[in-house]
């Protein structure tokens, strides 16, 4: 079986020998660009280069490239652990043409390496194209011998890609499998019916290739660009997945070895049914917080640094439920440095750091998070007497301003009762707080750090080791 560093390789292989010029992964943090927080594409580094703003030396480009998508446009945080191929960070594949080569090649050479190199069937392989776009679509019939019914039209929301509210953009085609009746997973829900673009595990895309002809601007016109591009992206542990024959993302080498490393550290097994989700989300989370913050990212309570706060409280709590009452994550880094670290080395170079800001994250967490569960547990309760279903707005509250319980995993803990937050409820209270704020006229800071900072007090006698990472403000928790 092929590991997946090698097919990291056979992609890049396979394109240097399409004359395009190999390049390093971008930053997750993504420098002179206010309109995102994470790197969420492999097309972000070159966007200057679309708009006509900036050039390279070369005009065909490889890589691949570190993504995450808990943000904006592009959010995936909520399928993870509950699917088994989106993931919050994740390694895009991707190929480009700068003004040079357009949709006939990239289509061609999609096929190519897929079908001829990596051997896929061409019978379990669809492509999409946009609906107005005649040009892609005789293009699939004539570069390729994919089954003509295979070729399929879909809209604005499938297939005209954007990478966020303004920016480049264009209509695109993708390639999508069919892995067998077998793996549908929304066969509960009714009315279902498998198909491409359908959101179930049946039919997975792939690859996603992007005609960049457009720039979005901030009123919503589209404005042509000077030239037209290729952007390719390929989820990378996706196609190693179906490459190695694996039922998930999760079961692919590279997952595994970060599995295995969660299982020592919690003495826990994979193999039990009732750790799988938890072990997949720990996995799936610890990449997301060492890469961004050997990128340079760190916990904080507003923007990015909020993101990854939010991310590590959740996979604090899930550890809970594998018995992890001590700070953890922290020793599951090396697990990953060792899975991932010939690949991206700041995580070698880094990785002291990543422990020590982690370690500290989590222990701030953790003095809270008990009394958190059970003031939860006994929100449950109550509403279980009395037959209702919907945490009040101020309990939601009570949870995120004492006890530093993001919304979002309120809004998880719940679902896993079968129970709603209610939102309109919470942000009330929020807007109280704020006001409350405002006319004591104490807090000048971000609304929500107000209570942050009054139990930062307590954190800096502790953590006063981590003050040289940053500001007092945001070391709290
Ligand atoms: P999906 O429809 O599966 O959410 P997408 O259309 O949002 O994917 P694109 O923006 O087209 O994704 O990104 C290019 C490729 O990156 C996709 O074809 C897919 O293989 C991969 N990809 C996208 N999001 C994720 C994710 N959250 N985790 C892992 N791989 C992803
Ligand atoms: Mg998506
Ligand atoms: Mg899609
Ligand atoms: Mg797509």
């Amino acid at each position: 079986m092929k590991s997946a560093s090698q097919i990291r390789q056979e992609f890049l292989d396979f394109f240097q020998e399409k004359g395009h010029t190999i390049v390093s992964s971008a930053s997750l943090i993504p420098h002179n660009d206010p309109t995102l927080i994470f790197t969420n594409a492999g097309m972000n580094q070159f966007k200057d280069v679309f708009l006509g703003t900036g050039t390279r030396t070369y005009h065909r480009a490889a890589d691949s490239q570190k993504c995450i998508r808990v943000s904006g446009k592009h959010n995936d945080l909520e399928e993870v652990g509950r699917d088994t191929y989106h993931h919050t960070f994740f390694e895009m594949l991707g190929n480009w043409s700068f003004g040079d080569y357009y949709k006939k090649e990239a289509i061609a050479w999609a096929w190519e390496l897929l079908t001829g190199r990596w051997g896929l069937p061409k019978d379990k392989l669809y492509a999409t194209v946009y609906q107005t776009d005649e040009e892609a679509e005789s293009l699939w019939k004539q570069v390729t011998d994919i089954l003509p019914d295979h070729i399929m039209r879909f809209g604005e929301k499938d297939n005209f890609w954007e990478m966020g509210d303004t920016g480049p953009c264009g209509p695109c085609s993708e390639i999508h499998i069919d892995l067998g009746p077998e793996r549908c997973d929304k066969g509960h829900i009714p009315g279902h019916v498998c198909g491409v673009n359908a959101g179930c595990a049946r039919y997975i895309e792939l690859w996603n290739l992007v005609f960049i002809q457009y720039n979005r601007k901030g009123d919503g016109s589209l404005e042509e660009l000077p030239a037209k591009h290729v952007d390719t992206g390929m989820g990378f542990e996706r196609i190693v997945s179906v490459l190695q024959g694996q039922r998930s993302n999760y079961d692919i080498d590279l997952f595994r070895r970060i599995i295995q490393g969660i299982e020592e550290v919690t003495g826990q097994s994979y193999a039990k049914a009732e750790h799988q989700v938890a072990m997949r989300v720990i996995a799936d989370h610890i990449r997301a917080l060492t890469f961004a913050i050997a990128d340079g990212a760190l916990p904080s309570n507003d923007g990015r640094g909020y993101v990854l706060r939010r991310i590590l409280r959740r996979a604090a709590r899930f550890g809970r439920t594998l018995g992890m009452t001590e700070p953890f994550l922290y020793r599951v880094i090396p697990h990953l440095a060792e899975a991932m670290g010939a690949a991206y080395p700041e995580l070698l170079q880094q990785q002291a750091h990543c422990e020590l800001v982690n370690k500290a994250e989590e222990e701030g967490f953790n003095r809270t998070l008990d009394k958190g569960i059970e003031l939860f547990e006994s929100i449950a309760a109550r509403l279980a007497a009395a037959g209702e279903t919907t945490v009040a707005g101020e309990d939601a509250f009570k949870l995120y301003d004492t006890y530093g319980f993001p919304l979002d995993l309120t809004q998880l803990m719940a679902e896993e009762r079968g129970l709603t937050v209610d939102l309109d409820g919470f942000d009330r209270e929020m807007e109280n707080q704020r006001n409350k704020a405002r006319q004591s006229g104490k807090f000048t800071m971000a609304e929500d750090q107000t209570r942050w900072e009054t139990l930062a007090e307590e954190a800096h006698s502790v953590f006063r080791g981590y003050e040289v990472l940053e500001t007092p403000a945001r070391l709290c928790l």
